[in-house]
């Protein structure tokens, strides 16, 4: 088993977790990011489209607050949204004037270059270079599985070494979750670096307050065949122009397909099919250079010159997780959270490009805070009691996590089955059992088995929050 000791722990190494180690370094402190996918460059924000919206290009801040509020269906929390709006000018030009990254300023909103998908890379690279330079250390591949308390504090975390499978518990004197959304819950989603949301169930876990998990965003059409998420309407006119039809061959229109959908969340009979279609893009020009290189990496075995695609809609960004305060607080003591982990700042919903600018306000201010209080407490975080996770069980919970995800997709996702909200309540609950029981024996199966805790967890507490709601 592994210990280590640092001042600031940050927990996720996309934008959030980049901005909030830079802010940490700033006060002198020691910063550790870690990151169950490779840091920078495989999570969401290095596909993200490069669009950061806020308060410049001819918007002033009170303007985008407008946009904010309308956005957010009335359930944020009006001071979060009032700090990022007021903020934004600032963190966008830092962007360029402190960390070098090249972008287009529009009405409302800078672009950053780059091509698909590693679109956001023109961010997350001169970040992490600027990271390095100020002496943040990183380390992947580790998945933190739960915080470590102490009298009611955090005092760091516990998480599996991928590579080598060994227990590794971090004590820190302050703690930053940063570990993305929870889009990858379900099966079919464009995000990257196992979105599963585990910083916002590992919380959940150790008592902290979460907010509006239901609220969830979904994107028209992806492809659902092929190892790339894909959103079709990334093709252009191409998309557009491309014949769709339901599975029993039924031509449909775009416009048609929500009712579709939920029509079909009626049934309560499992079917992890549900919500495709079928597009035709075989007038495509598949050899022009654009097409030919989509083609190769989306669908790289798929005859997509003869055949129609399977496409569904693919889930795409969470607005609900860690409750926070404008500092990025937790409702646990020296537990901090930003980005798309977090919730409150945007309520059921936020305008284009906002998630980067949000990620980048809130990770400012929770490392900021963050290094703060570490630089005021204790000379050494408290030490805590760590039971090393021992990985010589006979179990592999991939099938339980996937299934876990099926459920969630068939009854809580693009349109809920409401018969179904307590079919998958109880099914997730019987999965969570086994999975507990389950011992794993391999470090990838042990990070099944922490996705299947958070999935479970996750999925139940949408569930309670739909209901409650009247679904
Ligand atoms: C295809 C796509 C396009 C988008 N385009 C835009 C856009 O143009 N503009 C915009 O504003 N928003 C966009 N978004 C949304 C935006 O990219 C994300 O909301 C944002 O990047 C999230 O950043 P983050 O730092 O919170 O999380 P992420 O960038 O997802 O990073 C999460 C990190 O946490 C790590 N992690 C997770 N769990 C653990 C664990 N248990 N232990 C250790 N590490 C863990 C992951 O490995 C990863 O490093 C887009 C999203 C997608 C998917």
């Amino acid at each position: 088993m592994q210990h280590l000791t640092t001042d600031v722990l940050i927990v996720g190494g996309g934008l959030a977790g980049l901005r909030a180690a830079i802010a940490g370094a700033d006060l002198g402190l020691r910063v550790l990011v870690i990151s169950k996918t490779q840091p920078a460059l495989d999570n969401s924000t290095a596909v993200a489209e490069g669009h950061i919206s806020g308060a410049v290009g001819g918007i002033t801040a009170e303007e985008y607050l407008s946009r904010l509020e309308e956005k957010s269906g009335g359930h944020a929390d009006r001071v979060l949204q009032r700090v990022l709006a007021y903020e934004t000018a600032a963190v966008i030009a830092e962007l360029r004037n402190r960390f070098g990254v090249d972008y287009a300023m529009r009405r409302g909103v800078v672009v950053v270059p780059g091509s698909y998908p590693w679109r956001g890379l023109g961010i997350t690279r001169p970040l992490i270079e600027h990271a390095h330079t100020k002496g943040v250390e990183f380390l992947s591949p580790v998945c933190a599985g739960d915080l470590l308390t102490v009298d009611g504090r955090c005092a760091g975390v516990t998480g599996l070494d991928l590579a080598s499978g060994e227990t590794i518990a971090i004590r820190a004197r302050s703690t930053v979750l940063c570990g993305g959304g929870h889009a990858g819950i379900y099966p079919r989603h464009d995000n990257r670096g196992r979105t599963t949301g585990d910083c916002v169930a590992m919380a959940m876990r150790a008592g902290a307050r979460v907010r509006d998990l239901a609220f969830v965003h979904f994107h028209g059409l992806g492809f659902a065949e092929g190892q790339e998420p894909f959103d079709a309407a990334n093709l252009g006119s191409a998309f557009r122009k491309g014949e769709l039809r339901l599975a029993d061959g039924t031509p449909a229109r775009r416009s048609d397909l929500p009712h579709v959908w939920e029509e079909r969340a009626t049934s309560r009979e499992r079917d992890d099919e549900r919500f495709d279609a079928f597009l035709d893009l075989t007038a495509v020009d598949w050899q022009s250079e654009a097409f030919a290189r989509i083609r190769d990496l989306v669908l790289p075995d798929f005859p997509v010159e003869s055949e129609p695609v399977r496409v569904s809609p693919l889930a795409h960004y969470t607005t609900g997780g860690i409750a926070i305060d404008q500092q990025g607080a937790t409702s646990i003591p020296h537990l901090y959270a930003a980005g798309e982990c977090t919730g409150g700042v945007f309520g059921a919903g936020r305008p284009g490009g906002a998630a980067l600018v949000d990620c980048l306000v809130f990770g400012r201010r929770a490392g900021y805070e963050a290094a703060r209080l570490a630089r005021a407490s204790d000379a050494e975080p408290p030490g805590a009691e760590v039971t090393p996770w021992n990985l010589t069980g006979p179990d592999d919970p991939t099938p339980l996590l996937e299934e876990a995800r099926a459920y969630l997709w068939n009854y809580a996702s693009v349109a809920d089955c409401l018969d179904g909200l307590e079919v998958c309540r109880t099914r997730l609950a019987e999965l969570a059992a086994a999975g507990l029981s389950s011992m794993p024996g391999s470090p990838a199966q042990w990070l099944a088995w922490n996705e299947l805790r958070s999935v479970t967890a996750i999925g139940a507490r949408m569930i309670q929050e739909k209901l409650q709601a009247g679904a």
